[in-house]
């Protein structure tokens, strides 16, 4: 820790804090498995993008977001809005962001599958590594700069996928034969009921899992609705089930199958689209209803509340501008009855230690939270692939995030993203060199 930041000024009052004084935007591509979902396929890839950015005084603070280069050109052209700000001074560059992007509403997301919505990410991306050297400036781990820790460990949950066989990455439809463990089972291809529960307990078996959940979208639901009910013959009832068909149900589908599930589901995760529909669906269901799509920033807030559109909200502090805005998220949760949990997409490791700092802050958890991270095989930082024990992280306890860049590694996997050529996310074009014509549609079932 560095004792000259808390230097007084002669007159008393604390000195600024430190500066930014780089800011260092680096898109990877990290080997992604042919998972399917209602948008299509993952391409071998999966694009992230790490910032660093570095004080005054030589301090780094590291972030990771989802990768997009109109993103990434965003953020580089905030350089000169951001080097020179005092990294404390998180509403002053908050504020000089929206200034230069504006308040983009959800409905701007329209149907997209996923969001691109340039403020969230910009400014969650410069928030998380402010407090990751703010952290390092006060001796403190980012959960003690949210408030503090509640929990020493972060719950997270299984994360199936219906899959073709394949590795991503070089292989991409290939398999590596030396593989072991989960790192074979991942290679599997998951088709059909029998498979999903093959995947599942090989991946509970290595991470130990105590809920899970099936990303669906992708077969006729008579198909995933089987699936969810032969994991609950392999599980049995102590396993809370989920199902995520990413929106593609008609209201009368969601209607249908939804009460067939209702007793093995924990909750149903956006059967349909829109608030309207899910009010809908949720007034004639006894299982609660969870949402990454139809209430997604606070602007969605409101008609969330005056429509009942559903009990849980899965934040995404990439999504929701940061983590500080995760914890303003809760508070909102906790006054209007909702639930809390966390959303995720392909990640490595310093999106999930800001995750596990984020859920150990959060006053209640009563779900575990999605994550992807079994479906990564490479990571960026130092100290190598997170460990879960029992489905959970333990919350780091060094200060800021408690992790740090590995920069060999960093080099590798942009040397990916050269190579691979994606320059952003796109699973319908993926899916179309294996289906030809196929398209995404926003309703399909
Ligand atoms: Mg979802």
């Amino acid at each position: 820790m560095k004792q000259s930041e808390f230097d007084l000024t002669q007159d008393g009052r604390r000195k600024t804090g430190p500066t930014i004084r780089e800011i260092h935007i680096t898109p990877i591509a990290v080997v992604d498995p042919p998972l399917l979902n209602a948008a299509g396929l993952h391409a071998p890839y999966a694009l992230r993008t790490i910032v660093e950015l570095v004080t005054d005084d030589g301090i780094s603070g590291i972030s990771e977001i989802p990768g997009n280069s109109g993103i990434d050109a965003a953020l580089a052209e905030s350089r000169d809005l951001l080097i020179g700000k005092d990294v404390f001074q998180l509403n002053e560059i908050r504020r000089v962001l929206v200034n230069r992007f504006g308040t983009e509403t959800a409905a701007q997301r329209g149907e997209a599958p996923w969001d691109q919505r340039k403020l969230v990410h910009i400014f969650s991306a410069i928030e998380v590594a402010c407090l990751d050297i703010i952290g390092k400036v006060t001796g403190r781990p980012v959960v003690d700069l949210l408030g503090g820790k509640l929990r020493d460990r972060v719950p997270f949950s299984a994360y199936l996928f219906y899959k073709y066989e394949g590795a991503g990455g070089k292989l991409a439809f290939g398999i590596d034969p030396e593989a072991q463990g989960w790192a074979a089972a991942r290679q599997a291809s998951a088709l059909n009921p029998a498979e999903i529960v093959a995947q599942a307990k090989a991946m509970c078996a290595e991470f130990g899992f105590q809920s899970i959940k099936l990303k669906g979208g992708v077969f006729d639901p008579r198909q995933e609705v089987d699936a969810m009910f032969a994991l609950r013959d392999a599980f049995g009832p102590d396993v809370p089930l989920r199902i995520d068909p990413n929106a593609l149900w008609t209201v009368e589908t969601a209607i249908r199958y939804g009460r067939e599930l209702e007793p093995i589901l924990e909750y149903l995760e956006d059967p349909v689209r829109g608030q309207a529909n899910m009010a809908q669906v949720r007034n004639a269901l006894k299982t609660p209803l969870a949402t990454n799509m139809c209430t997604t920033s606070f602007e969605d807030i409101p008609a969330s509340i005056a429509l009942s559109s559903e009990d849980i909200i899965l934040s995404d502090h990439h999504f929701w501008g940061g983590l500080r805005a995760s914890i303003t998220l809760a508070g909102i949760c906790e006054t209007f009855g909702r639930g809390l949990s966390m959303h995720s997409n392909s990640h490595l490791g310093i999106s999930l230690a800001a995750m596990v700092h984020l859920g150990a802050a959060l006053p209640t958890l009563p779900y575990a939270l999605d994550t992807h991270y079994p479906w990564q095989s490479d990571e960026v930082i130092t100290a190598g692939r997170f460990h879960f024990e029992d489905g959970a992280v333990a919350v780091p306890q060094e200060p800021g995030l408690g992790v740090e860049l590995d920069r060999k590694a960093l080099a590798q996997l942009h040397q990916n993203y050269l190579d691979c050529g994606l320059t952003k996310r796109d699973d319908e074009v993926e899916m179309q060199k294996v289906q030809p014509g196929w398209g995404f549609r926003a309703v399909r079932w």
